[in-house]
């Protein structure tokens, strides 16, 4: 049987997708959707300004959008994907644990809380079980996991293929940001068009710890994280979606660029609905991967890489996910699918 959900903050650049992702899905049934004050009481197609590349599904488009609070969400939604502004995620998402629903959530609050899973199902799935610390914890009946900001899920998948195969030491990164990523009314054109800008407020300090986590080992009782050294450089630029990395990864032993690529390439996928296979697709010519391109490899799920170089220290290479997809709404929804798989919901 579907298992009955809801998107908090589905009028949102992440929202939407997460309604173009859950509309169509086999083992979901969207069943509400919630904004703030202004927006409730709405039709979604009124509440929502529309942005992305398909109509809105039309049962979507005629539903009320409700108020974010347990009072308004019925009872028989069991999970809930949260896509709110971190500050109202850290008021509400409690308290909706607390009432009873597991919270599948995008938003940065408790990402590094001791008692929070941080996942991505394919490198770290089996963090998951830490929501049985939590809910004794915590005293839930509802449950919250996080996955990891956009920036953080791009790299964090090719340094778990070369962390396994080779050992990882230390991390530096510099990034290439799109502008969705910053929201809807995040950055505007007269700051973004003909320009660069060297600073995305608390970007790096994210890629920085959750990297670590992300990559750490859960011993049934905490997750001990990775002891790599992470060094981030962000930076928005004036594409529209695709976040592009460049990476310079420290490794244990000697790593040819080939040897590298293929950790990548046999990087194992599992198998849930949204999880692409192969997860990482290598190019092997130099200049790829590119956002306009290779944004969309996998349906906006799979991370490419490419650009493989020897360095001193290890490897070199580049590598792009779709931030508003992979890094954000389909990361949700593979974690919704990842905590049905394992009976949380
Ligand atoms: P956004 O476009 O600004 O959308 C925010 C959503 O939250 C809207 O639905 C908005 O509803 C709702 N909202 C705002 N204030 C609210 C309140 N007080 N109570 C209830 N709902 C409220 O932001 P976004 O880019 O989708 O980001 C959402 C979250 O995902 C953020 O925490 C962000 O850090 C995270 N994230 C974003 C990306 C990305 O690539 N964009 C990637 C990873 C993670 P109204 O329309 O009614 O205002």
């Amino acid at each position: 049987m579907a298992v009955r959900v809801g998107v908090l903050g589905a009028t949102g650049a992440v929202g939407q997708r997460l309604i173009q992702l859950l509309d169509p899905h086999p083992d979901f049934d969207l069943a509400c959707v919630t904004a703030s004050d202004e927006s409730a009481g709405k039709s979604y197609r009124e509440a929502a300004k529309w942005r992305i590349e398909m109509a809105i599904p039309d049962d979507v488009a005629e539903m009320t959008v409700r108020r974010t609070d347990a009072d308004d969400i019925p009872d028989d939604v069991d999970l809930l994907f949260s896509s709110l502004p971190s500050s109202v995620g850290e008021a509400v998402e409690p308290g909706l644990c607390e009432a009873g629903y597991v919270v599948s959530s995008n938003s940065s609050n408790d990402r590094t809380a001791d008692d929070v899973p941080l996942v991505i199902p394919e490198v770290n799935g089996d963090h998951v079980d830490l929501l049985e610390v939590q809910q004794d914890e915590r005293g839930w009946d509802g449950a919250l996991l996080k996955n990891p900001n956009c920036s953080t899920i791009t790299m964090v998948p090719t340094l778990a293929a070369l962390d396994r195969e080779f050992g990882l030491d230390a991390v530096r990164v510099s990034t290439l940001q799109a502008v969705s990523g910053a929201g809807y009314s995040g950055v505007s054109s007269m700051e973004i068009i003909d320009n660069a800008i060297p600073h995305i407020g608390g970007e790096e300090e994210k890629m920085e710890t959750e990297a670590r986590k992300l990559l750490g080992s859960f011993d049934g009782a905490e997750v001990q994280w990775h002891d790599a050294d992470v060094a981030a450089s962000c930076n928005r630029i004036p594409t529209l979606d695709g976040h592009l990395e460049n990476v310079w990864a420290d490794l244990s032993g000697d790593v040819s660029t080939g040897e590298a690529a293929d950790a990548m390439r046999e990087f194992p996928s599992p198998d849930l609905p949204s999880s692409p296979d192969p997860l990482i697709h290598v190019f092997e010519e130099p200049d790829r991967p590119q956002p306009r391109l290779d944004r969309m490899h996998g349906d906006g799920m799979a991370v490419t890489a490419g650009g493989f170089r020897e360095t001193s220290g290890g490897v070199q290479y580049n590598c792009l996910a779709h931030n508003t997809l992979r890094g954000a709404a389909g990361a949700s929804v593979l974690n919704g699918e990842l905590l049905a798989e394992k009976g949380w919901v």
